[in-house]
C-alpha cells in the first residue's frame, strides 16, 4: 500500500475550500428549515401517481426529454415545447447553467441568496462575484450591471430566499437591458408570491426562468425542476445535460401533480394566510424585526437576542429553523411557514425561549 497517496493533490485550490451543502437530519422536530410543503401529500393524487406506473417503468431507462412532462409543462406556462427542460430538480439545472455559462466566466450573484449558485458556480470552475444588496435586501442594480458587462451569467432569485422580498419590474427591466450575457431568474417561490417573469421570456431572450416542483407542489423529495428560455439557450443545455436525469418515477409524478393543480393552488393560498398571521404574530415580540416575504417563509431579526441561540433554544424544544453563518445576515433567522398547529408551536416556543433568555439576561443583571 502507497502511504504517499495523496487525493487532495490534484485536486484544485477553488473546490478544496468549498464547504459542501450538508444540512444535519435532526429526527422528531417540527421542520420549519426546508421550506418545504407542510401538508400531507393528498392520498389520491398519489395513488393515481402508482396507477400510472407499469412493470416496464422500472426495466427501462427513462424518456431522456422528458416529453410528457415537459407538454404538460408547455401547457401551463404558456410557452411553446422546445422552450422547457425539466431536471432533477432546479438544483441539477443550477449545475448545468454554471457549467454551461459559468466556466471560465465569472457569475454574478447577488447575496445574501441561496447558496447553490455560488457553490454550483465553483464546482463548475466559474469566478462567482457577489454584489450584495442594500440594507433592505434589495437588489443593487446598476453594480450587478456593471458586474454583468464581464460575466457569462447573471443569477437572481425573486422571490429571493431568504430574504422574502422580490424584484421589481423596474429593478429586472434595467438589468436585462444592461446585460448581454444570459440572467437567470430562480422563481422557486413564485407560487406565494411576486411577480412572474415568465411572460417578458417574448421581451427579453436572454431571460432563463427557473422553477420547482420542490415547494408549493410538495414533490421535494422527488426532485423535479425546470426552466424555461429560448431555445437557442437550450441547445447549449443539452450539450451538459445527464441523458436520463429525470427518472421515470419523478416524471410520471410531476405530470399527475400538474393536472392537480387546483389542489395545490389552495393549500399556497392557505400557506399565505399562514404567513401573513405569522408576520403579525412575530412583528408584535420586543426587539424582533420581520422582513416582508411573498414566500412561503419569513426572514426575522431576533433583536436584543444572539440568533444562534434563539436557534439552539428552539432546537431543544423540538422546533428546527434555518440559522445563517453568513456576515449579511446577522442576528437573523429563517421560519418556514407550516400548519396551523406547526405555526403555534413555534411561537409558543419562542416565546418560551424568550422568556427564558430575558430571565437570564435579568438575573445576571441583578446579582450584579
Ligand atoms: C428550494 C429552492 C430551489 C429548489 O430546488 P430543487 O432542487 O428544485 O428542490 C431552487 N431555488 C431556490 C432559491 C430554492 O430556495
Amino acid at each position: 500500500m502507497d502511504n504517499n497517496f495523496n487525493p487532495g493533490r490534484l485536486v484544485r485550490d477553488s473546490l478544496k475550500n468549498l464547504v459542501p451543502y450538508q444540512p444535519a437530519l435532526y429526527p422528531d422536530v417540527i421542520k420549519l428549515d426546508a421550506n418545504e410543503y407542510p401538508f400531507d401529500f393528498p392520498p389520491e393524487i398519489m395513488s393515481e401517481i402508482l396507477s400510472e406506473l407499469q412493470p416496464q417503468s422500472f426495466t427501462r431507462y427513462p424518456d431522456p426529454m422528458a416529453t410528457g412532462l415537459v407538454q404538460e409543462i408547455a401547457r401551463c406556462c404558456q410557452v411553446a415545447e422546445d422552450q422547457v427542460l425539466a431536471g432533477s430538480g432546479s438544483d441539477e439545472l443550477i449545475l448545468n447553467l454554471m457549467l454551461t455559462f459559468g466556466s471560465g466566466n465569472k457569475v454574478v450573484v447577488a447575496t445574501p441568496t441561496f447558496s447553490m449558485y455560488g457553490i454550483h458556480a465553483r464546482v463548475a470552475g466559474a469566478q462567482v462575484v457577489e454584489v450584495a444588496r442594500d440594507a433592505q435586501f434589495e437588489l443593487s442594480v446598476d453594480e450587478i450591471v456593471s458586474a454583468g458587462q464581464e460575466a457569462g451569467l447573471v443569477v437572481l432569485c425573486s422571490p429571493n430566499n431568504p430574504t422574502g422580498n422580490s424584484a421589481t419590474n423596474a429593478q429586472l427591466e434595467q438589468i436585462l437591458d444592461g446585460c448581454s450575457c444570459p440572467v437567470v431568474v430562480d422563481q422557486a417561490y413564485v407560487e406565494f408570491g411576486g411577480a412572474d417573469f415568465l411572460p417578458w421570456l417574448d421581451r427579453y431572450p436572454h431571460l432563463v426562468i427557473l422553477r420547482t416542483f420542490s415547494k408549493a407542489y410538495g414533490l421535494a423529495g422527488l426532485r423535479v425542476g425546470y426552466l424555461v428560455a429560448w431555445p437557442g439557450v437550450l441547445h447549449y443545455l443539452y450539450k451538459v445535460k445527464q441523458p436520463f436525469n429525470l427518472n421515470v418515477f419523478s416524471q410520471v409524478a410531476a405530470r399527475v401533480v400538474l393536472r392537480h393543480r387546483d389542489i395545490f393552488m389552495k393549500q399556497v393560498q392557505q400557506v399565505r394566510a399562514g404567513r401573513d398571521w405569522l408576520r403579525e404574530q412575530l412583528g408584535q415580540i420586543p426587539g424582533f424585526k420581520v422582513y416582508a416575504s411573498d414566500a412561503n417563509y419569513l426572514l426575522f431579526n431576533t433583536g436584543p437576542h444572539r440568533a444562534l441561540q434563539v436557534f439552539q433554544s428552539l432546537l431543544q424544544k423540538k422546533v428546527l429553523v434555518r440559522n445563517f453563518g453568513d456576515p449579511l445576515l446577522q442576528n437573523c433567522l429563517r421560519v418556514t411557514v407550516g400548519k396551523k398547529q406547526e405555526n403555534e408551536k413555534f411561537l409558543q416556543s419562542l416565546r418560551e425561549v424568550i422568556a427564558d433568555l430575558e430571565e437570564n439576561i435579568g438575573g445576571r443583571t441583578n446579582n450584579g
